[in-house]
């Protein structure tokens, strides 16, 4: 919050200092903050939610068309979550999603959205990350969640999950949908493949274009075009 707002909370905006409302105005304000919290987030978690993610992803589309920038997106599932339910029971189900939530958010970065897509599903949307970028940052969430087995009744229960990756480019003509299908085919080649794996399209050499000015070119090359 800035300081205008800050200020904005103590005092009256009529400027009338014993103001009989201030208190209750205060109170809404600081509810509907809960409120805009709460709608984007996941209540087990704490991540974004899935609502959070589809009003998202539409607008970092448009912006990686109009910055030229690549926007990546990483979707994981749970290998064989069913069996902590079924053999443990929901209660450790919750915990292995948590634990899991919590890797994601200690693998991401600050500008990076980590989202709960449902059930055992998360999405994690990469802003100004290309592919080669973003399939290392999958990489590492893998081998961290395979490292971060959880503690029960003093068994270590392993816990690890597949992931797919794509980027989406500017001359991409995706919709939000085809994307996340896009990059969901590739969760699938991952399960198919064995699981606790990350899978995506092959990385391309990117090739990197420099512009040169006209007054660059007739500095460069003006003597020698003269001598023609
Ligand atoms: P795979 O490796 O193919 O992904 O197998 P899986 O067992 O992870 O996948 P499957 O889709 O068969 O099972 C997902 C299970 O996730 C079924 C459902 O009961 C459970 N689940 C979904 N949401 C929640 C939740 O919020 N809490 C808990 N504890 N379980 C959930
Ligand atoms: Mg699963
Ligand atoms: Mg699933």
């Amino acid at each position: 919050m800035d300081s205008s707002s800050a200020s904005e909370l103590h005092l009256c905006p009529e400027g009338d200092l014993p103001c009989q409302f201030l208190q209750e105005l205060q109170n809404l304000r600081g509810e509907i903050e809960l409120l805009k919290e709460q709608v984007r987030t996941d209540a087990l978690t704490g991540l974004y939610n899935f609502r959070f993610f589809s009003d998202t992803l539409p607008l970092e589309m448009e912006r990686s068309r109009r910055s030229f920038q690549a926007l990546s997106l990483i979707v994981l599932d749970i290998d064989h979550f069913k069996k902590f339910n079924d053999t443990w029971g929901h209660e450790i189900g919750n915990q292995v999603l948590m634990l899991v939530a919590q890797q994601i958010t200690l693998t991401i970065r600050k500008l990076d959205y980590a989202c709960r897509f449902g059930g055992e599903e998360f999405v994690i949307l990469l802003p100004n990350t290309d592919l080669r970028q973003a399939r290392h940052v999958a990489e590492r969430l893998r081998e961290s969640i395979e490292n971060a087995p959880l503690l029960h009744d003093g068994q270590s229960l392993s816990v690890t999950a597949s992931l797919g990756v794509d980027e989406f480019r500017s001359n991409h003509s995706d919709t939000y949908e085809g994307f996340i299908e896009r990059v969901d085919s590739w969760l699938y080649q991952a399960k198919r493949d064995g699981r606790n794996c990350v899978r995506h399209p092959v990385v391309g050499v990117t090739i990197i274009k420099t512009t040169v000015t006209a007054d660059e070119k007739d500095a460069l090359f003006g003597s020698y075009d003269n001598r023609e």
